[in-house]
């Protein structure tokens, strides 16, 4: 069998297998919250925490990251993780909500 005939049986076998794996994963994973969501909007939650809105919160100083929240429990460099204010989604490590208190050492 020719090397191109070889490789297109290869992807035609695995293709539907790998996107069903794919797809299945994407299903597990808990969803992102939205800073639309009304909880989100009310506690300014922001996935970049370099665009919370200075006016509205003042006394939030540039060292506060989700990353460092008390409430944060995701693991290692992993842009996103579970924080118990938003149970069930994510929010990403580099944001911030008004809720953010500093993880105890
Ligand atoms: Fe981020 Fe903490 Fe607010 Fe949760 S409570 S969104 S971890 S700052």
């Amino acid at each position: 069998m020719p090397a191109t005939r070889r490789v297109f049986m290869l992807q035609v076998a695995t293709g539907p297998a790998a996107l069903a794996a794919a797809v299945a994963s994407a299903q597990d994973a808990p969803a992102r919250v939205d800073a639309k969501d009304p909880q989100a909007a009310s506690l300014g939650y922001t996935e970049d925490a370099g665009q919370v809105d200075a006016r509205r919160f003042p006394r939030r100083t540039a060292e506060q990251l989700c990353a460092n929240c008390q409430v944060y429990s995701g693991k290692g460099n992993e842009p996103t993780g579970p924080c118990t204010v938003f149970a069930g989604k994510l929010v990403t490590a580099k944001g911030w909500c008004s809720a953010w208190v500093l993880k105890a050492a």
